[in-house]
């Protein structure tokens, strides 16, 4: 889906960049980020399969977003997370982010069919490892 970008600055090197924010009406819809801060995914928590397996099995304190971040699949070869990064130097401290709007950009489902290909045993596995990945 096209998703409006926004004025971001990495508080690490000061490079400014832009970085696709969902609105704040979008309840329960969440834009994922490559580790090298280069691209993009989104997901709905509503229409997701794979949030209904993995959200049951949360221990408190873990959120949501982060465990679905870990089990997604690579987007570019790479892992995603659910923070903002830096595409010029990978910091996840920004200065400031949701800055003035400027232009669109197309951005595509995150995808979970590892995970979701599992078996329900292995799924559990999956998010317990997931959990401990975050949490760490
Ligand atoms: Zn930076």
């Amino acid at each position: 889906m096209e998703v409006a970008t926004f004025k971001a600055a990495c508080a690490a090197c000061g490079q400014e960049f832009l970085r696709p924010e969902l609105s704040d009406f979008a309840y329960g819809d969440f834009i994922l980020c490559t580790k090298s801060g280069s691209d993009f995914a989104h997901f709905s928590v509503i229409e997701n399969p794979a949030c209904k397996l993995v959200e049951p099995q949360l221990p408190k304190g873990v959120k949501l977003t982060d465990v679905m971040a870990s089990l997604a699949d690579p987007v570019s070869e790479e892992p995603l997370v659910s923070y903002p990064v830096c595409p010029t130097c990978q910091s996840s401290k920004l200065a400031f982010w949701r800055g003035e709007q400027s232009g669109k950009r197309e951005v595509l489902p995150a995808t979970f069919t590892q995970f979701l290909e599992l078996s329900i045993s292995e799924q559990q596995l999956a998010v317990q490892e997931a959990v401990r990945r975050v949490a760490a």
